[in-house]
Order: C-alpha cells, then structure tokens, then sequence
C-alpha cells in the first residue's frame, strides 16, 4: 500500500487524533474473543477448550488499571445456526474469565451476539449494537475507548463507532490484514500517518501486548 514507506514501526504513542499522554487516553477497552484473547477454535463450545493466547494475561494485567474498564465483544453465530447452546458459550466466557482472575485481570462485561448471520440483528459485529450496549450500561465514550480484534468486522465496528482500533495478527488477523493489503509487523505493531479510508484500523499489531503498546507506550 502506498503510505508503506512513511509507515512509523514500533514508535509507542497514542494515536495521533488524541494528542494525549500515552496511557492517559483509554478509560475503556473493547475486545474481540476468539482469535484475540483465546485460540480461534472452530466454534468453541467446551470450556475445556479455553486457552489463553501467548502473553494475553499479561498484556491484559497491565490495563488493568482503576482508570481502564475492560469488555469482551464476542460473535458466537454458533448459537443461532444451533451448534452449540447460549450456555455453552456463556460456559467458555466463564472459563475465560477464570483462568484471567488467576492474573488478577477481570473484565467490567463480557457480551456475546447469540445470532446467526440471516437474523439480521443488530449486535452481530459490525454492526455496532453491543457497543451502543455497552456505551449506556457503563456510560463509555467513544473518544477514551479502544477496540482491538483479528477480524475486519471488529475494525468495522470499531471504526464504524467512533473507537480508535487495533487489528491484531492473531488468530485470524494475518489473512485479514493481506487481504486488506496492510503490512504484516512480526513483532511490534504498523501504524500509518496518513488518512485512514472507513475500514482499516489505526493499527496493526503482532500480537495483544503490541496492541497495548501502541495504545499505552511500551513497558
Ligand atoms: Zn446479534
């Protein structure tokens, strides 16, 4: 893509929109699931199956700050297309949420859009309904609040409500980000310094604690 060459790499700063100390920006920060947080499984529905990526406990515990609530935003279209039950995935979030407590990492609300892609509702992401949801509920700004995920939906969603936005290389991310033609930062994370077209993200990062990075400074 043609801003490659003024692309800054691993330079930790907040977004330039914000102008902010880094750190002091983000009072809230959304999360896609699988692929971001856990191994993307083929529709997960056995808590057993839970597994944190590498470094994700970590990178969360750092944001975990009083200043800094964070959310999972998670499509379980495995739900309506009848493969797994709504307990089953509220299963895995529980497991989730386990394994981070270990860490000392807990999350303010974890939302799942239970819908298969032909009920045409308004929370499968991108559509932006659990962030409306979760704006009213905790009272959040889009201004102070990040999204970060491995799938073009999440940019789109991010984008699409105002959040500064984070495609991370996990799970998913790398074939979204070729197919977007956006670079492929092994380590660290890609930002570009010109206007950003409505689906790409201001972003992209190796991995979860590259994403904290950029939003927060390096450690
Ligand atoms: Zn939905």
């Amino acid at each position: 893509m043609r801003t490659d060459n003024r692309a800054r790499r691993g330079a930790a700063r907040p977004p330039a929109r914000t102008g902010r100390t880094p750190g002091a920006a983000w009072r809230a920060v959304l999360f896609d699931r699988d692929g971001t947080l856990i191994e993307d499984r083929h529709y997960l529905a056995d808590p057993a199956q839970v597994t944190l990526l590498p470094g994700v406990a970590q990178a969360l515990r750092r944001l975990s700050q009083p200043a800094c609530r964070l959310f999972v935003v998670s499509n379980q279209s495995g739900v309506g297309r009848g493969y797994f039950s709504l307990e089953n995935a509220h299963a895995c979030n529980a497991r989730l949420a386990q394994l981070l407590a270990a860490h000392d990492v807990y999350f303010a609300d974890t939302l799942l859009c239970p819908h298969s892609p032909e009920e045409g509702c308004a929370c499968r992401k991108p559509q932006t309904g659990m962030w409306d949801m979760l704006r009213e509920r905790h009272g959040l700004s889009a201004e102070h609040t990040a999204m970060i995920g491995d799938k073009l939906d999440d940019v789109r969603l991010g984008r699409a409500a105002g959040l500064c936005t984070v495609l991370v290389l996990t799970g998913k991310g790398r074939d979204q980000a070729a197919a977007l033609g956006l670079p492929l930062p092994d380590t660290g994370f890609w930002t570009p310094n010109t206007p950003l077209p409505p689906d790409r993200p201001h972003a992209v990062a190796a991995d979860l604690a590259a994403a904290v990075d950029f939003l927060f400074g390096a450690a």
